[in-house]
C-alpha cells in the first residue's frame, strides 16, 4: 500500500532528538527551529517527560471516558493554575482541529445559532471554519458545511461589528496569533473591542491558541497580552510535546450534561500523563520567562538585518517577511547549516522552536542565517 501523497517532503529521516536537536538515520545533528510545527513546547526527549511516560506506559494506556480517571482532574487543576483559568472547565480531546470543532458546537448549541466569523488568511485545522490559505487549485474552500462562515480581515472591526449587527452570529473564531497565515499578531486593540462586541451582540468568541497558547507567545496564551477572557479557548500542539492531546477551555457560562460532548480516546491516561509532565517542565524550567527573553533577543537580531522586509511575532512564535520567495533560503539553512524552519505562503520564514531555546542555540541561528542571506543571489 503507497501513502496517500499530500505532504511535501524532505528526504530526511528524523530518527532521534534532544532539548532543541534532532538526528537523522545517519547521525548528522540539525537544529530544530520548527518544533515539528510548534508541537515541542519543552524539547525533544526530556528526560523527566521520558520516564513519566515510560512509567504510566507500564502501567496503562488507556482506559475509557466511563471511569473516572484522575489524571484528567490533575490535569485540569494543573492547567487552570497556570494559565490563570482556574474558574473555567477542560473537555480533552486529540487534535486541535478536534478542539475548534467542540469549541464550534458548544457557541452553536448555547446560542441557538450556526452563523461563524473567521479571518482572512486565518487556520483553524480542517474544521467548519477552514479558510483556504493555500495556493493548491484542487482545494475548494471554504470547507464550511455546516456552518455559514464569513471571513473580515484582521483588525477590520468595522467589518466585524456590520456581521454581527443582526444577533444571529453564534461565534467568531480567532487565533491568539494567525500562524499559518503568516505570523500576524491582532492588534490589543482590537481584540478588547471584539471582546466587547461579542458580549454586546451575545456572540461567543474562540481563542484558538492551538498554535499560539501553551506559552510561546511568552504568556501562557497570546491573547492574554491583550488582557481579555474569552469563552472558549481551544489547545493542542505544545500541550503533550509530541504526544496527541488537545483540549477546550470553557466559561463557567457554558452548562455540562451528559452527552453533549463526546471523544473515544480524548483524555487517555498516557496522553494526561505527557500534558501534565509539559506542564511540571514548564513550571519548573521557567519556559514562559525564556520564550519571550529568547524570542525578543532574536527579533532584536532579525530586525537590524536589512535584506528581511519585516519580524513579526511575539515570544518564540517569529514570522520573517521577505521581498521574494524563500524557499532557497530554507533548502540552504537545512542542507547547508542543517537548520530546519517553517514557512507561510511563499515569501514568509516561519520560526516556532521548543520553548527551551537558548541564547546559544539562538546565536547558532543568526550566524548560519546571516550566511546564508549575505550569500543569496
Ligand atoms: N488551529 C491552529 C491555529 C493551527 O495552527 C492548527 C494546525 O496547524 C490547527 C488548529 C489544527 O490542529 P491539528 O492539526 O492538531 O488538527
Amino acid at each position: 500500500m503507497n501513502l496517500f501523497n499530500v505532504y511535501p517532503l524532505f528526504d530526511i529521516d528524523i530518527a532521534k532528538g534532544i532539548g532543541c536537536r534532532i538526528y537523522d538515520n545517519h547521525g548528522i545533528e540539525y537544529l530544530d527551529l520548527y518544533g515539528g510545527h510548534a508541537v515541542i513546547s519543552v524539547g525533544h526527549s526530556h528526560p523527566y517527560y521520558v520516564q513519566k511516560l515510560t512509567q504510566q506506559l507500564e502501567k496503562l494506556v488507556f482506559y475509557s471516558n466511563s471511569v473516572v480517571n484522575p489524571l484528567q482532574k490533575e490535569l485540569a487543576e494543573k492547567l487552570g493554575k497556570i494559565s490563570g483559568y482556574e474558574d473555567y472547565s477542560l473537555f480533552l480531546v486529540n487534535s486541535g482541529a478536534e478542539a475548534n470543532e467542540n469549541a464550534l458546537k458548544l457557541a452553536s448549541f448555547h446560542t441557538g445559532r450556526r452563523k461563524v466569523i473567521a479571518f482572512n488568511k486565518s487556520f483553524h485545522g480542517r474544521t467548519s471554519a477552514a479558510v483556504r490559505v493555500t495556493d493548491n487549485p484542487k482545494i475548494v474552500a471554504p470547507i464550511n458545511e455546516g456552518f455559514d462562515v464569513e471571513f473580515p480581515a484582521l483588525n477590520d472591526m468595522e467589518a466585524v461589528r456590520n456581521s454581527l449587527r443582526n444577533h444571529d452570529v453564534c461565534a467568531v473564531i480567532i487565533e491568539g496569533i494567525q500562524g499559518v497565515g503568516g505570523i500576524r499578531v491582532p492588534d490589543a486593540t482590537f481584540l478588547q473591542a471584539l471582546s466587547e462586541e461579542c458580549k454586546a451582540t451575545g456572540t461567543m468568541l474562540i481563542l484558538d491558541e492551538v498554535q499560539s497558547g501553551y506559552g510561546r507567545s511568552g504568556k501562557f496564551f497570546a491573547h492574554q497580552h491583550a488582557d481579555i477572557r474569552p469563552d472558549l479557548i481551544t489547545i493542542a500542539k505544545g500541550m503533550g510535546n509530541g504526544f496527541p492531546i488537545g483540549g477546550v477551555l470553557i466559561s463557567p457560562a457554558f452548562e455540562a450534561s451528559f452527552g453533549l460532548l463526546g471523544t473515544t480516546f480524548g483524555g487517555s491516561h498516557l496522553a494526561c500523563t505527557a500534558a501534565i509532565a509539559v506542564l511540571d517542565i514548564m513550571k519548573v524550567e521557567h519556559l514562559l520567562e525564556n520564550a519571550l527573553k529568547t524570542g525578543n533577543y532574536l527579533m532584536e537580531e532579525l530586525n537590524k538585518l536589512p535584506q528581511i522586509k519585516e519580524v513579526r511575532g511575539l515570544g518564540l512564535m517569529i514570522g520573517i517577511e521577505f521581498d521574494q520567495p524563500v524557499k532557497e533560503i530554507r533548502s540552504r539553512l537545512l542542507f547547508e547549516k542543517k537548520i530546519f524552519t517553517g514557512a507561510s505562503s511563499t515569501n514568509i520564514i516561519r520560526l516556532l522552536p521548543p520553548l527551551c531555546l537558548s541564547k546559544s542555540d539562538a546565536d547558532a541561528f543568526l550566524a548560519g542565517f546571516k550566511q546564508v542571506i549575505e550569500t543569496g543571489e
